[in-house]
């Protein structure tokens, strides 16, 4: 006879492992199916830029106590090559105490993990989920494990694999945006504490995301380039880097360290021969750690929910990083639907009804968010010749529209639902 439970998650990545937390301590029966072998963290060298609202997200969960070495992102620069047009989003204008926050995708990994076990959730690792059958009134998940096939009947199965286990069956809508993200920390000579910089160019933005005594940058350049860019040496790397972000200038002074909240490292001071720190800019690109790449699209499953069946996260939509938005929106389909099912339980978990409020509570913000990172991307990665300077010229008046830049900078940091 198989095994049962209320709701069982298939993937323990960074969305899986928030639902499951969200769920703990409700007298449900919740199993998580995590393919990799052992409970230790992955190797992922990426960082993620976390949203305020995701900071508040984390803490009702317990996790966001437990991530070291978190920097504050207060201030958010966007600029386009070439053209002077730049907006600069502020903590201190929205009243909260930092934009965002930066931080290494294991160490989010590792908290969310460290919470769970401390929880009533059942976790099964080394457990490849390898087939998903609704065909007899619940979600029949076929997975290896200790050398032996087994099978779990759920009410509800969500996957929050990354988007793997459905795609043959149901492919995804895949725009391929042609680029990779090319990811790597790099120092510079005059780091701007808790600044971060979104920098379009034709070749694709970059953004460098302040992390301890550097910035976490993300490049993307077409496939070929970027792989080319693997191999130069780091000396080149750097000079093509100034070149590609610094040539903004360091036209202003800076009177004053920029408005932190508490989290921000302070500045150092601007070392002998650039005396003077700059508002725009970083000063000079002076190392870079190991460079990782990863093929950037969009793909988005057509449907959201099948019966007894849910997708979250990137399994539902896998984003372009250029606003840092994939984790954000991912853990509020895993904080939202932990609600959903929450209001639904213990006896319509799963069914029809269930499946339809997830999906009505999640279209505003997951449409928006794909929208958002889509239209960014298409509209700042070409250099049609007309189009530069009038993105330059909606670049500065967005500057100067309070309630815009409000509207903007709220939407980043809690999603379209607010
Ligand atoms: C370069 C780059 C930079 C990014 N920067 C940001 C950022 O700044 N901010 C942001 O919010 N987002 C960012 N993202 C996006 C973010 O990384 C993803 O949205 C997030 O990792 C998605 O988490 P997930 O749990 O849905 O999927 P994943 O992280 O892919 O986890 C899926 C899990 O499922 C497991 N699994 C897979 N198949 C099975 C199976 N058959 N059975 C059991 N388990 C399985 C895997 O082992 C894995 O642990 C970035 C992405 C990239 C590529």
């Amino acid at each position: 006879m198989n095994e049962n439970c209320d709701v069982a998650i298939v993937g323990g990545g960074p969305v899986g492992l928030a639902l499951a937390l969200a769920l703990r301590g409700n007298d449900l029966n919740v199993v998580l199916l995590e393919a990799r072998e052992a409970e230790i963290n992955t190797t992922d060298p990426r960082a993620l830029a976390l949203a305020y609202g995701s900071r508040l997200l984390l803490q009702r969960l317990g996790a966001w106590q437990a991530i070291p070495n978190v920097s504050g992102i207060c201030e958010i620069e966007i600029t386009q090559k070439g053209t002077p047009g730049k907006t600069t989003l502020k903590a201190s204008e929205l009243k909260v105490p930092d934009m965002g926050y930066v931080l290494p995708y294991t160490a989010l990994h590792a908290a969310l993990q460290h919470a769970l076990h401390q929880s009533d959730i059942r976790c099964l690792y080394g457990a490849a989920v390898s087939d998903l059958n609704t065909a007899h009134g619940c979600a029949t998940l076929t997975y290896q494990h200790q050398g032996k096939q087994h099978q779990l009947d759920a009410h509800l199965a969500v996957v929050a694999d990354g988007g793997k286990l459905l795609e043959a069956a149901h492919p995804p809508q895949i725009t391929d945006y042609g680029q990779s993200g090319l990811i790597a920390h790099v120092n510079c000579s005059q780091p701007r504490a808790g600044m971060a910089f979104e920098h379009f160019t034709p070749q694709g933005p970059m953004a460098l995301l302040p992390y301890l005594d550097g910035y976490e940058l993300v490049l993307t350049a077409a496939h070929n380039s970027a792989q080319e860019m693997l191999n130069w040496d780091d000396a080149a790397f750097l000079a093509f880097l100034q070149k590609h972000f610094g040539d903004r200038g360091c036209d202003t002074l800076l009177a004053q360290p920029a408005d932190c909240g508490s989290s921000c490292l302070a500045a150092p001071p601007a070392p002998e021969g650039y005396a003077t720190p700059c508002r725009s800019g970083v000063g000079i690109f002076t190392a870079i750690g190991k460079r990782s790449c990863y093929p950037l699209r969009l793909k988005r499953a057509p449907d959201l929910t099948f019966p007894h069946t849910v997708l979250i996260g990137n399994a539902a939509q896998t984003l372009h990083p250029v606003a840092g938005q994939g984790f954000n929106l991912g853990l509020r389909d895993a904080w939202e639907l932990a609600q959903v099912i929450l209001d639904h339980a213990p006896d319509n978990i799963g069914t029809a009804a269930m499946c339809k409020a997830y999906r009505d509570s999640r279209r505003l913000d997951r449409n928006a968010g794909i929208r958002f990172t889509n239209g960014l991307v298409r509209l700042f990665s070409n250099d049609l010749p007309l189009l530069g300077p009038l993105r330059s010229a909606a670049l500065s008046l967005l500057d100067h529209l309070p309630l815009a830049k409000k509207f903007v900078a709220k939407r980043m940091m809690f999603g379209a639902n607010g």
